[in-house]
């Protein structure tokens, strides 16, 4: 199998064009009593289906193990599309807060699934799913959309959340009628923010994603790179993009107590930023030392757990109304 991978991933001229193809391989036995040839077809292309998964240009073995998977996932993708339905879909809110006055800047918006047997389920155990099920960027409408009702049910209470930062997935920055479903919603400039992790800005050079991103902006929605620093942006596509915010990512912010590498480069990401007139939030605060070291490197918005978790619409009203949150630094 190997050799047969080897051999195809040789470039191909094609009418004067170099061409490239891949294959991937996906290999079942038939062994003792379980001979029967359509089976062993099916096996094999669950298998091949997972060597794709896995990055292409390479073969996978079936096994009972990856039979379960796929049914498990199958019945995953199939209880989301239901899960949209029947409303099982809602936001938990994290708080973010200015590292400078400590007082509450805004929220992350995030995902949970009230399953109807399975109880509340976190992104890790769907996300994934519905994402390979083109599914992803319904929950994202779902979520800015009672982000936007929540945020109304605050502001009836009393309770100021200035800002609503959602996850947006890269399918829903690629879809055409992004633009649309957006214009169709009561946006406050300035009161909305989508977080969109790094890679899809390498896809920048798509008209339609460059469009979107246009459009959002003059929607008066901001822009915030996500988990900075965990993959390839180039400071020039920063200033092209002209986010504005960064996110930097907890894997550089929760080593900076302890080593010097993370320290410095969590110093230079806001140093650049901060010369960029972009704000900077560090993510996975989750003591207060971590606190008192990026706000002596000037970062500018702080969330963590040392501050609060994602909590429920009605658990976090109560915290947000509680003296004690107002007290926090
Ligand atoms: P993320 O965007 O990096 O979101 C932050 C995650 O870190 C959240 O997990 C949050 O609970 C967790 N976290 C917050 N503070 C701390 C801390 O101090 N320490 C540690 N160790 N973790 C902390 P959650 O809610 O499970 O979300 C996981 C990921 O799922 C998110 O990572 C985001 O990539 C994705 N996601 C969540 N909601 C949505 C959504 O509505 N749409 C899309 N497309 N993705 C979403
Ligand atoms: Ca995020
Ligand atoms: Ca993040
Ligand atoms: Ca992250």
């Amino acid at each position: 199998a190997n050799r047969i991978i080897a051999e195809t991933r040789q470039p191909i001229d094609f009418q004067g064009f170099s061409c490239r193809c891949g294959v991937s391989i996906g290999i079942a036995q038939a062994i003792g009593g379980d001979i029967d040839a359509h089976k062993v077809l099916i096996n094999a292309d669950i298998a091949l289906y997972r060597a794709k998964n896995l990055g292409r240009n390479r073969y996978e073995f079936f096994s009972q193990n990856l039979q379960a998977e796929v049914i498990n996932n199958k019945r995953t993708a199939d209880a989301i599309l239901a899960g949209i339905d029947n409303g099982e879909f809602t936001a938990w809110y994290q708080p973010q807060f200015c590292a400078r006055t400590m007082e509450l800047t805004g929220v992350e918006a995030l995902v949970r699934w009230n399953h109807p047997t399975r109880g509340l389920l976190t992104p890790d155990q769907f996300l994934r799913i519905a994402d390979d099920l083109n599914v992803v960027q319904q929950l994202d409408r779902v979520v800015l959309e009672t982000a936007l009702k929540d945020k109304m049910r605050w502001a009836a209470r009393g309770v100021v959340v200035p800002k609503i930062s959602v996850n947006v997935s890269s399918r829903r920055l690629h879809d055409e009628g992004l633009i649309e479903t957006l214009t169709g919603l009561q946006i406050v400039p300035g009161e909305i923010s989508f977080e969109l992790v790094e890679s899809i800005f390498l896809d920048e050079s798509e008209d339609i994603v460059s469009h979107n991103l246009e459009r959002i902006k003059a929607l008066g929605i901001d822009i915030e790179i996500d988990d900075f620093g965990t993959g390839h942006t180039s400071i020039v596509s920063l200033l092209k993009t002209k986010p504005k915010r960064l996110k930097i990512d907890r894997q550089l912010v929760m080593p900076i107590l302890t080593s010097l590498k993370e320290r410095a480069l969590v110093r230079s990401i806001i140093e650049i930023a901060r010369s960029l007139d972009i704000e900077t939030v560090a993510e996975g605060v989750e003591t207060l030392e971590h606190a008192a070291r990026l706000r002596a490197l000037g970062c500018d918005v702080l969330q963590g757990y040392a501050f609060g978790r994602p909590l429920s619409f009605e658990n976090f009203t109560e915290a947000a109304t509680a003296a004690t949150w107002r007290l926090a630094s």
